[in-house]
């Protein structure tokens, strides 16, 4: 099968894996047009960016192999190519453990890597109450069935999981963690985001000031009330999705 264009590479990354050493596949495109997306030019202009060829990346992950430990594939959403099945088996082949960052838009495609254990990890993004909160945190239309499935489909990894989302003023707040919190009741892992304004595809969001320390404790708290294992995690060198 044809594997998806490649149109970013880290080579070493310490914090894109908890606990692993990982390289970073970034996947062009996106179905979602979040405001405060961070990676623009990577779902709306993927074309500006150049390519990168698997055989490059394979070549370096072999003679790396001594101490990367995983692969993570990013993006954009890599759900939407069809070859992702096609990259994540040839990362596997080599030797390497795979995590998937995704939207959860495509759970038959989230499904399908399960069930044919081409994923070891899988980090979901939750961006809001399963309402029509949601469609304004997306930017576009949202099928709330399909993160219904995707949710179910995480949780059934078991330990190899996480939910996480991005704590962006005026979208996420006290009420909002609470029923996101529910709606992935028995996860591993919540990661709430810290939210980086910089280069938000909406641009009246690059003024908006993150959440300041006491109040991301208190939604930690209010998180924790349903989920046992939360966290916050601070800038992230990629997928602030
Ligand atoms: S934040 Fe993630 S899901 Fe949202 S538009 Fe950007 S890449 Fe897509």
């Amino acid at each position: 099968m044809n594997k998806p264009q490649i149109k970013g590479f880290i080579e070493t990354s310490l914090c894109d894996w908890d606990g692993l050493i990982a390289s970073v596949i970034f996947l062009p495109g996106c179905n979602f047009r979040c405001p405060f997306c961070q990676n623009g030019e990577l779902i709306m202009d993927p074309e500006s960016l150049p390519s990168i060829s698997f055989d490059h990346i394979s070549e370096y992950l072999k003679a790396q192999s001594s101490w990367i430990d995983g692969v993570v594939i990013t993006g954009g959403e890599p759900t939407i190519w069809g070859g992702l099945s096609g990259l994540a088996g040839a990362i596997k082949d080599l030797g390497f453990a795979v995590k998937l960052d995704t939207n959860g838009t495509r759970p038959d495609e989230i499904a399908g890597l399960v069930d044919r254990g081409l994923v070891d990890f899988i980090a979901m993004d939750i961006k809001a109450p399963l309402d029509e909160r949601y469609e304004r945190a997306a930017g576009v239309p949202v099928d709330l069935d399909r993160i219904r499935r995707s949710i179910r489909t995480v949780l059934s990894l078991k330990g190899a999981h996480e939910f996480r989302t991005t704590l962006v003023p005026g979208f996420v707040g006290e009420e909002e963690v609470a029923l996101m919190a529910e709606a992935i009741q028995g996860a591993n892992r919540y990661a709430l985001q810290r939210f980086v304004p910089d280069n938000s595809l909406d641009k009246a969001l690059r003024q908006a000031v993150p959440c300041d320390d006491s109040f991301v404790s208190h939604l930690l708290e209010i998180a924790g009330k349903t989920v046992d294992n939360c966290i916050y995690r601070g800038k992230m060198s990629v997928g602030l999705s």
